[in-house]
This record gives C-alpha cells, structure tokens and sequence, in this order.
C-alpha cells in the first residue's frame, strides 16, 4: 500500500526533511514509512518514487543519513553510484527501456527537496515526453578559460 506524502511548503519540507530523525529516507531505511523495494544491500536500498518522472523511476539512497554529496564519505557514495548502476541494467532489461537518465541533485540550489542523498535512476524511451532542464548554447572562448582559472587556482 503506497503512503500518500502530502506535499509541503517549501519552507516546511526544508526543515522537515533536514533532520535525519524526521527525515522520510530514514523512515523507509527504517521500515516506518513503506516503500517499493526494488534492490537492497547492507549499505543501500532502491525502492520506487511515488512522484515518477517516468514508468520505473526509482531511488537509490545510502542506508546511512547523509545530507547530499558533500556529506557523504567518498566510499558511501561509491556504493550508491554502483547500486545505481545495477539499478540501471536491471530496469533496462526488465522494462525494455531505451535508455536511462540518472539524476543526483545537491542542495537547495541544486534542485534538492528531500535531503537524505540520494540518485534518480530513470528509464527512458524513445519519445517519452521528458526532457532536458537546460537549453545548449556554445560558451565564449573566454568564458571557458576563466572559469577553468578559478576552478584550478
Ligand atoms: P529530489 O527532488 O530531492 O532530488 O528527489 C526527491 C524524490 O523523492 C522526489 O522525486 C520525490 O518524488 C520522492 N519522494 C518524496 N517523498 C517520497 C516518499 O515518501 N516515498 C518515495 N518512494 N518517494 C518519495
Ligand atoms: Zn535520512
């Protein structure tokens, strides 16, 4: 039986989500809250998302409570980036996708709303109806050199 999550205000899911006791992938680590699992290990859990982007989407979070990529020790990462791949071959096999878009956002600014990291792994088909959240355009010479500047400085 799927749990209806009632949507909050912007400011209220901030600090509902901040606090790994009232944090919703603690909950589901836990067992309080139920989840469509799709992959566990010792370390990690694949489990549905109730608002999919797509038919199959599916989480893949570390068991422990880290906030997002900074947080996260460079192995707990790890072990959620290969689950994400498992994830990945498994969805692609078993629901004939045409391919797989995975997603990780990072803080607030970084499209983050529920703060227990966490990657979207996203089957694709040819002409689904999602796409790309930015538009290309070609960057200026400068702009390239200078920000590769700062970032190696
Ligand atoms: P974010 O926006 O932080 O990258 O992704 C959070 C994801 O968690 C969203 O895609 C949202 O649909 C999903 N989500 C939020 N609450 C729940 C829940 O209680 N159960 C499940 N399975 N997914 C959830
Ligand atoms: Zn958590």
């Amino acid at each position: 039986m799927s749990r209806q999550v009632k949507r909050l205000p912007e400011q209220e899911s901030k600090l509902y989500s901040n606090s790994m006791s009232e944090c919703i992938f603690c909950g589901i680590v836990s067992g309080e809250i139920p989840a469509r699992k799709v992959l566990e290990s010792d370390s990690c859990l694949a489990f549905l998302d109730i608002f999919p982007a797509n038919r199959g989407h599916t989480l893949v979070i570390p068991k422990i409570h880290v906030a997002d990529i900074h947080g996260a020790e460079t192995n707990t990462y790890s072990t959620v980036a290969a689950m994400a791949k498992d994830v990945a071959d498994l969805l692609t096999t078993k629901l004939s996708s045409d391919g797989i878009s995975i997603f990780q956002m990072n803080r607030e600014a970084g499209w983050q709303t529920v703060f227990h990291l966490h990657m979207h792994v996203i089957p694709r088909w040819k002409n689904d109806l999602l796409h790309k959240p930015w538009d290309i355009a070609p960057a200026s010479e400068e702009s390239l050199t200078e920000v590769l500047q700062q970032i190696k400085k």
